[in-house]
């Protein structure tokens, strides 16, 4: 049996494993079952993107709307009618936790008779067959996959299968969702599935889609990866007209959402995640008239991708403003400028700034200046013991950058120049290892020699230089530091700066440089050499017998 935690855990971004934990935690405080479901179970099988992450528990899902507040969480919608949160949790990660239901339906068009559930009455009610698994989170079962359509088995076959005969009756924005997924995923609709979904285009079905589900899929339509592509499949079948009469693909800026994606592909190598989602719906909908855009925005139900759409145009205004005025009269405020300024605003005015030193601003700061990182003299700053062990250091290698960035220092010479009053004390020198004469003295020496030059000489020069220079040179990157997250405000401290807190382990490890010194006195002597010393003549005679 596949070990699915293994997998959720290597496929979820780090951000997303820690929403994991968050919501289960929640759950369980709660007394509530959890289950991860939908896309995101299909999605960690498929090995495609995971969007976003849809629980189920067994209970009221607003009851946990206060604890993940307060551990950070912000809420775009609570459904009363179906009890789910529609979330972004820390790291932006998207996700939305519903209760377990039953839906009834008495007539189409008509909203379902809902009632708590259990999970698997829950996915009885799902849309297709790959979409209706659930993983359970909790204690005693967790890791246990329900799969009661078989959805695997149509994941490995890769097609989109109805759970029944009715299902586009019953909820006709199935039949958007199927044109969705089966463009997303270049997936066929099964046979008899494709059979329901020409019966149901002819006969009108898509009169009676509610307008929740409208509204759920306009949003939807904002994450895809390739949104225009979709849109065009949406105009094909007739289904864009159904979300908003005068929407089409004329409507939309293509060459400003192709900038936009391929922009946002060259922010990922870099390190950048920004949230495009706002800008997707900007582009996609450029040329429709107002009212037709506020009636997509009210339709929407998570607000705060409501929100970050509506306030786009302005951030960008107000960043192009700052970028043009004397906070970016530097290279190096413009840096700090745009280190703390939003990637998903920076990529937006990359797009859109109509004056060209904004644009020049932006990029550089994705090109030219991140280059400038690589001028900072490392391996001498090993050398002069300014490591990232320093407290100082971080502010040490900013400052370099910074005047780097700004011409200030023009030269390595001038930078070490620089560099050199900044440098902290030499480590003092090892106590001598007085105690022991003989042979044992000698292993002593040997053994401290072994374990680092500057220890036993006591002199951080030339006999500490290559090695030491070497290891410790080796955790501090010289290439541009990738930020950790969407929303962190990446390189504002570049090179080092960025990243003490993660390289002071591996030199540590290693027991280099000041730490060295303790480490080859104390430890290596009694522990290693002592042994050594005692056990030297036993070898001896080996050589003998073979002889
Ligand atoms: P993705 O998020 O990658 O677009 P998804 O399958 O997770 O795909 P969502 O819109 O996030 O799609 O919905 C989550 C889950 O809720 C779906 O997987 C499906 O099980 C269920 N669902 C959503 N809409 C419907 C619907 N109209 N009818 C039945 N089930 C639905
Ligand atoms: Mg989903």
């Amino acid at each position: 049996m596949a070990d699915y935690i293994y997998t959720l855990e290597t496929r979820l971004s780090p951000d997303q494993q820690k929403a994991v934990t968050l919501v289960s935690n929640a759950a369980k405080a709660a007394g509530m079952n959890l289950y991860l479901t939908g896309g995101a179970i299909r999605d960690i099988i498929t090995g495609f993107p995971i969007r976003d992450l849809d629980f189920t528990v067994q209970g009221n899902a607003l009851k946990l709307q206060k604890d993940l507040e307060r551990a950070g969480a912000v809420v775009g919608d609570a459904d009363a009618e179906t009890r789910a949160l529609l979330l972004t949790l820390p790291g932006g990660v998207r996700a939305e936790i519903a209760m377990a239901r039953s839906e009834h339906y008495d007539k189409p068009g008509k909203a379902p008779q809902m009632a708590p559930a259990t999970i698997i009455e829950d996915l009885r009610r799902r849309d297709f067959t790959v979409n209706a698994m659930a993983l359970s989170l909790n204690e005693g079962s967790r890791g246990l996959l329900m799969d009661p359509f078989n959805g695997s088995a149509d994941i490995e076959a890769k097609v989109i299968r109805v759970l029944h005969n009715y299902a586009f009756l019953e909820d006709p924005s199935r039949l958007i969702r199927a044109t969705r997924f089966a463009t997303r995923f270049h997936w066929p609709l099964e046979e008899r599935t494709q059979a329901r979904y020409d019966a149901a285009k002819e006969n009108g079905y898509i009169e009676y889609i509610r307008n929740a589900s409208i509204g759920h899929e306009i949003e939807q339509l904002a994450y895809e990866d390739d949104a225009l592509g979709v849109l065009k499949a949406y105009e094909k079948e007739g289904w864009l007209k159904v979300l908003n009469p005068r929407w089409s693909t004329a409507k939309v800026d293509t060459a400003g959402l192709g900038a936009l994606m391929k922009t946002r592909q060259q922010m990922n190598e870099l390190g950048y995640t920004p949230e495009v989602a706002p800008a997707v719906l900007h582009f996609l909908t450029e040329r429709l008239g107002d009212k037709d855009v506020s009636d997509l925005r009210r339709a929407i139900p998570r607000k705060d991708l409501v929100e970050s759409w509506k306030d786009l145009d302005s951030n960008a205004h107000s960043l192009a403003k700052r970028l043009s005025g004397k906070e970016a009269a530097t290279p190096s405020r413009t840096w700090q400028l745009l280190s703390s300024a939003r990637p998903e605003m920076i990529l937006f005015l990359a797009i859109t700034a109509r004056q060209q030193a904004v644009a020049q601003k932006i990029k550089n700061f994705f090109t030219k200046w991140r280059l400038v990182q690589q001028k900072i003299p490392l391996p001498e700053m090993t050398e002069l013991h300014i490591t990232p062990q320093m407290p100082a250091y971080p502010k040490i290698a900013n400052d370099v950058f910074m005047l780097l960035l700004d011409g200030k220092l023009r030269s390595r010479t001038e930078t070490l120049k620089y560099l050199k009053p900044l440098a902290p004390p030499p480590p003092p020198p090892p106590p001598p290892p007085s105690a022991k004469r003989g042979r044992g003295a000698k292993a002593l020496a040997a053994a401290a020699a072994a374990a680092g030059p500057v220890a036993v000489s006591g002199k951080p020069g030339a006999k500490g230089k290559g090695k030491a220079a070497a290891v410790l040179a080796t955790p501090v990157p010289a290439a541009p530091v990738k930020p950790a997250t969407a929303k962190a405000a990446p390189p504002a401290k570049p090179v080092a700066p960025a990243t003490p807190a993660k390289t002071e382990k591996p030199p540590a490890k290693k027991a280099v440089a000041r730490p060295a010194a303790k480490h080859t006195t104390k430890v290596k002597p009694k522990v290693k050499a002592k042994p050594k010393v005692k056990a030297k003549p036993k070898p001896k005679p080996k050589p003998k017998r073979k002889k």
